[in-house]
């Protein structure tokens, strides 16, 4: 072992995230480093550390790209520099399928550098099975042939280092194919009108050869590929195609042989375009067709008609910003994903649990806290001294903190002193029973309280945890579950005077306090607003067809970090207008449409000029069927 850092050669795959390896995810969640790709999905880049270096060698800030050689340094460097780091190499698709992943490796081998190379799935297979085509299927094809139509390569009697052709299609092709795509017919012309002039020209004049784009495909073995029964299937193809189908054509392919174009394979932009051999040149022209796609030639093709499947899932060919803090994140991105769409993750608020007060200091005090109700108290205490104990004696310096009126951090020698525990999110019913199980008592602690809940889902998480909900009201919100526990107060169902305690988070508002009669708050957990948004995210989240939003602060601090870059920031800015040296970053675009959970958050959203839908009901599921309707 060197002392150098460690390079992963790691495939991101073709762009939906779903097809990124569990190895991959493993490595970028410790990497240290990562250099990636303009294809690499922002979904993957949101696998990344929080502290992770984020190299584009996809753009430069001036819009340049890095050419191969610098970014085979720039590895070298990296791990030379930084002893023991993770660097991770994040490329499309497979990293050894034309990716270049070769020549870093061997740089890599050279410099003494450790490496290891983790495969991705590879666009010449996946998408064209997106897009319903198998690359292989009994009777129609045996084999399959994957080529690539923009070959770096070394021209018939010139010198190799002059000619040295850095294909840009190579290394980003869809930077390469972004400024080809501009001009598909200028291109295509330049190409057409003299493709057989254009391959004499590459022996004798090099220079000249390299502006033309059939040039980069002189190696190919058109006779032996036209011969060929199997799939064909061409990366980095579309400016050569032309010159491609004629060649193929010209040694003996079938003219009508069927030919589709998979434009942006597996992400939420993938479009097919199908049609034959002959007619391949001017679809590209007449379709627009731009990078990246690949093409792929055979029967195989027609199949497509019938088992294209993801185009017409509901959501595909969106992308949705996903606002709920990472944790909780995934479920309704999962559910989005299903649906066809490709989710951005951009957790706004990120939640802590509060450890509870521990009182070691008056342990009188929480004997004498307890007496009051002697008898639930021994039941709740009693079966468990030891672990009660061991609650009151550990964190001390936690007893001051989040001291508001009203409202503390959960002291479980109290708990005998309430009737009725009230939740009113799942992160408190989590946050609840980390602390309660981290202080040593059990399930039979909460024996005689009555259990409410705002909504379903956070009935779910209780019953999870073993308890059924005596009180859920209809209108899942703090208003209804207040009313209702007013109500039920009233009645008979509790005694007079029974006493709530409510487990929520530090931004939870007076709704249910307000409405109670005798009611105590612990905090239970902390919203914290999410930092920042890193530039790859601005640009994801400027792309996307619309946002998701679960929480009024979540839209709060979204609309802070679009507009100020930071939420730090932005608080400076309100605190310190007197400092003139405090610029707020670019503001980043952003979709105005959003989607929200229920009224208080839509009331947030509009305030911020937002184009809501709201969902009919406050559940994850509500807004996920509101959003495919919507989209429908
Ligand atoms: N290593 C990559 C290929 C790199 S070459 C892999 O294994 O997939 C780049 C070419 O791959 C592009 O020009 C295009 O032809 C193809 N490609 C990559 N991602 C694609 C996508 N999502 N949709 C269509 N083609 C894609």
């Amino acid at each position: 072992m060197s002392d150098f850092g460690k390079v992963y050669l790691i495939g991101a795959g073709p762009g939906d995230p779903g097809l990124f390896t569990l190895r991959g995810k493993a490595i970028l969640e410790r990497a240290d480093v990562v250099v990636y790709d303009r294809l690499v999905s922002p979904s993957i880049l949101a696998f990344c550390n929080d502290n992770a270096q984020m190299v584009d060698v996809g753009k430069m800030p001036t819009h340049h790209k890095v050419k191969q050689s610098e970014i085979n340094k720039l590895l070298v460097k990296f791990a030379k520099e930084m002893p023991c780091a993770v660097i991770a190499r994040l490329k499309g698709g497979d990293p050894f399928v034309f990716g270049r992943g070769g020549e870093e490796a061997l740089e890599l081998v050279e410099a003494g550098v450790e490496f290891e190379v983790v495969p991705g799935v590879t666009s010449a297979i996946s998408v064209p099975a997106y897009a319903g085509i198998p690359v292989s299927h009994r009777g129609i094809a045996t084999s399959f042939h994957i080529i690539t139509g923009h070959e770096k390569e070394e021209v018939r009697g010139s010198r190799p280092e002059e000619i040295k052709v850095e294909s840009d299609a190579e290394c980003h092709p869809e930077q390469t194919l972004q400024s080809i795509s501009c001009h598909p017919e200028q291109t295509l012309q330049s190409i057409s009108c003299h493709p057989e002039q254009a391959l004499q020209s590459i022996s004798c004049h090099p220079e000249q050869a390299q502006r033309v784009e059939g040039s980069s495909i002189a190696g190919l073995d058109f006779p032996a590929l036209a011969k060929c029964p199997g799939t064909l299937i061409f990366l980095m193809g579309i400016s050569n195609m032309q010159m491609i189908a004629r060649r193929l054509m010209e040694c003996g392919k079938d003219p009508k042989t069927p030919l589709a174009f998979i434009e942006k394979g597996t992400t939420p932009y993938q479009r097919t375009v199908t049609c034959t051999l002959e007619t391949a040149a001017e679809t590209i022209v007449r379709e627009n067709v731009v990078a990246p796609a690949i093409t792929i030639m055979g029967g195989v093709v027609e199949l497509g008609d019938k088992l294209a499947w993801r185009k017409n899932l509901p959501l595909s060919g969106k992308r949705l910003v996903v606002t709920r803090a990472a944790k909780q994140a995934s479920g309704i991105s999962a559910k989005l994903t299903a649906l066809g769409a490709e989710v951005i993750e951009t957790p706004m608020i990120e939640t802590r649990s509060v450890e509870p007060r521990v009182d070691t200091c008056h342990p009188e005090q929480a004997r004498r806290s307890l007496s009051c109700h002697p008898e639930q108290a021994q039941r709740s205490l009693s079966c468990h001294p030891e672990q009660a104990q061991r609650s009151l004696s550990c964190h001390p310096e936690r007893s001051t903190k989040c001291e508001v009126e009203g409202s503390g951090i959960a002291n479980f020698a109290d708990l005998a002193n309430f009737d009725v525990l009230a939740f009113t999110s799942t992160n408190g019913v989590e946050s609840f029973f980390d602390a309660f199980f981290k202080a040593g008592l059990d399930i039979r602690a909460l024996a005689d309280k009555k259990i409410a809940s705002v909504g379903k889902i956070t009935e779910k998480k209780l019953l999870e945890r073993g308890l059924h909900c005596d009180f859920v009201p209809e209108d899942h919100t703090g208003e209804g579950l207040g009313k209702l526990l007013a109500k039920i107060a009233q009645s008979s169902n509790l005694e007079p005077g029974a006493s709530t305690l409510l487990l929520q988070g530090n931004l939870a508002d007076d709704t249910l306090t307000t409405l109670l009669p005798k009611v105590t708050r612990w905090v239970v957990y902390e919203t914290l607003p999410a930092k920042t948004l890193p530039d790859w995210k601005r640009e994801a989240v400027a792309a996307a067809d619309a946002v998701v939003f679960a929480s009024s602060s979540a839209v709060e601090n979204f609309a802070k970090v679009i507009q100020y870059g930071s939420v730090e920031s932005h608080a400076e800015l309100d605190s310190a207008s007197a400092s003139p040296c405090l610029e707020p970053q670019a503001p980043c675009p952003a979709p105005r449409t959003c989607f929200s959970i229920g009224r208080m958050t839509t009331a947030t959203a509009k305030k911020y000029g937002f184009d809501v839908i709201e969902s009919d009901e406050t559940t994850m599921d509500s807004l996920v069927k509101k959003i495919a309707e919507y989209y429908a």
